[in-house]
């Protein structure tokens, strides 16, 4: 997708510090970290946003949860993490490639401002 942020990522484009690269999803750190642990987890298919979700594409939602499994046992996340993801103006999303945010290494709040 031209002028994505993301897909410019995946394609090298944009540097990056991977974290985990799939055939489906590539994760990387946040430039910005909200915690001492903040990867951005993405499907290498373009799509804005959760509301795009449909039934030809979610099976890498799955993928993305299959990720985060993985991740957690590569970067030792067993004291436990959040996944989060901002969609829409009101819901904080500021990139319009679907991503899911991996927060961990520090006490979370909840609720969440
Ligand atoms: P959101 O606000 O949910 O759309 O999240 C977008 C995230 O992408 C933010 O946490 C940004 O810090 C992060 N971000 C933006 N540009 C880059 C970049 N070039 N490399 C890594 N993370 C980025
Ligand atoms: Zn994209």
């Amino acid at each position: 997708m031209q002028d994505c942020l993301f897909c410019k990522i995946i394609a090298g484009e944009i540097p990056s510090t991977k974290i985990y690269e799939d055939e489906y999803i590539y994760a990387f750190a946040d430039i910005a970290p909200q915690a001492p642990f903040h990867a951005v987890i993405i499907p290498k298919e373009h799509i804005s946003s959760a509301d795009e979700i449909n039934e030809n594409n979610s099976f890498l939602i799955g993928k993305v949860f299959e990720a985060v499994a993985n991740i957690s046992k590569q970067e030792n996340l067993a004291n436990g993490y959040r996944v989060v993801n901002n969609c829409g103006e009101d819901g904080g999303q500021t990139v319009g490639h679907i991503h899911f945010h991996l927060l961990a290494r520090r006490n979370l709040a909840w609720p969440p401002g």
